[in-house]
């Protein structure tokens, strides 16, 4: 990190007003008794004291969007041709996401890989990336649902972020880490305060030493795939999932979407909505087939992309970054962490018998 400044608590929210000159500005904000990720707005301040319900996913992919708009116009003699005109209505303008945490931030770089890879890109999803720039605020510590550090994070990672904050008495320690954080630091809002970089460190590292020792999810994808077959398993482990998709909905690293087009006479537009593969319409096949009729294979499906297809595509990257949002907020207190510990003891205990068959 080449720039460190010190960014004090009770400038931001008059600093972040300004910046809406000039950006898109989102951040936590309290919404009753939850916090939710959204426009900033003056009236309403910043909830930087904990994780958000919402994740940021919304400010890169949004819960709806419309793609493109068409009218189409016929000819009246023959032989009648039909002629469309299409409008796309790509997105513009800067994005600033103030106050993700590290496991959000985190987050973006598992979308980078399916919708801006090197063999898709998705002019959406790639435009918006490139305008954001993401201030990450490093975590004082792990709630009893975070995991981040089973998967590959931790609370003060600062992959996928622009800025890295690191809170100390009165304000942040702000340290830039690409080009765009360092224009952003350049903002007086940001004070001289290369002698707090040590400071910040040391915070950091108070912090990671409160990590506890626990297994790791990572390199356990062939494992999980062992199971795959097993839907006995699986029918055990999704027994009271309600299918709501509320895990889904909130989780930072679920980036699966639907189609549809609203016509309204001769012309209409295609629009994108987020989808849910919790539910059992997700697969439903205009037949009448379902090749995921049950819980257990939706839930295989979803313990599956996220601990074991994803990392065989993408250098063993796991598509869950321990934020705990389907934890703390399941109706039925369906923990994911279970759920995978359990599917890799199986997997051995399958293993084992079979070495001994
Ligand atoms: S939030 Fe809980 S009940 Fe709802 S679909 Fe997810 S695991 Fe099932
Ligand atoms: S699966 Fe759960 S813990 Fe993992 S990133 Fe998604 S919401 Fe967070």
């Amino acid at each position: 990190m080449s720039t460190a400044r010190f960014l004090k608590a009770r400038d931001i929210a008059p600093w972040l007003e300004e910046l809406g000159r000039e950006y898109t500005v989102l951040a936590p904000t309290r919404h009753g008794d939850t916090v939710v990720f959204r426009e900033f707005e003056p009236e309403r301040g910043i909830e930087l004291d904990r994780l958000s319900t919402t994740p940021a996913k919304k400010a890169l992919l949004p819960p709806c969007e419309t793609l493109f708009e068409y009218a189409t116009t016929k000819t009246d003699t023959p032989p009648y041709r039909t002629s469309i005109e299409l409008r796309p209505t790509l997105p513009e303008g800067k994005i600033l996401l103030f106050g993700t945490r590290p496991c959000d931030a985190r987050a973006m770089q598992i979308f980078d890989r399916v919708y801006d890879g090197e063999q898709v890109k998705d002019p959406y999803y790639t435009a918006r990336r490139n305008a954001a720039t993401i201030v990450t605020l490093a975590c004082s510590g792990q709630a009893g649902t975070c995991f981040c550090d089973r998967v590959g994070g931790s609370p003060v990672d600062a992959t996928g972020s622009d800025v890295l904050l690191t809170p100390l008495k009165a304000g942040y320690v702000a340290e830039a880490l690409t080009e765009k954080g360092m224009e952003l630091m350049r903002d007086t809002a940001f004070m001289k305060a290369d002698g707090l970089r040590q400071e910040a460190l040391n915070v950091r590292n108070r912090i990671l030493e409160e990590v506890p020792e626990r297994t790791s999810f990572l390199d356990m994808e062939r494992n999980l795939l062992s199971l795959f077959g097993d839907l006995g398993f699986w029918d055990k482990t999704a027994e009271s999932c309600l299918s709501c998709g509320a895990c889904t909905y909130l989780c930072p690293t679920c980036y699966c979407f639907n189609i549809t087009d609203e016509p309204h006479g001769d012309s209409g537009k295609r629009i994108r909505t987020w989808d849910n593969c919790m539910s059992s319409q997700f697969t439903l096949e205009g037949s009448g087939h379902n090749p995921r009729p049950t819980k257990a294979h939706r839930m295989r499906n979803r313990i599956g992309h996220k601990f074991s297809y994803y990392p065989q595509l993408h250098d063993k990257t796991l598509a869950c970054v321990g934020c705990g949002r389907c934890i703390s907020n399941c109706p039925v207190s369906f923990d994911i962490r279970n759920a995978v510990a359990c599917a890799i003891q199986h997997a051995a205990a399958n293993a084992q018998e079979h070495a001994h068959d």
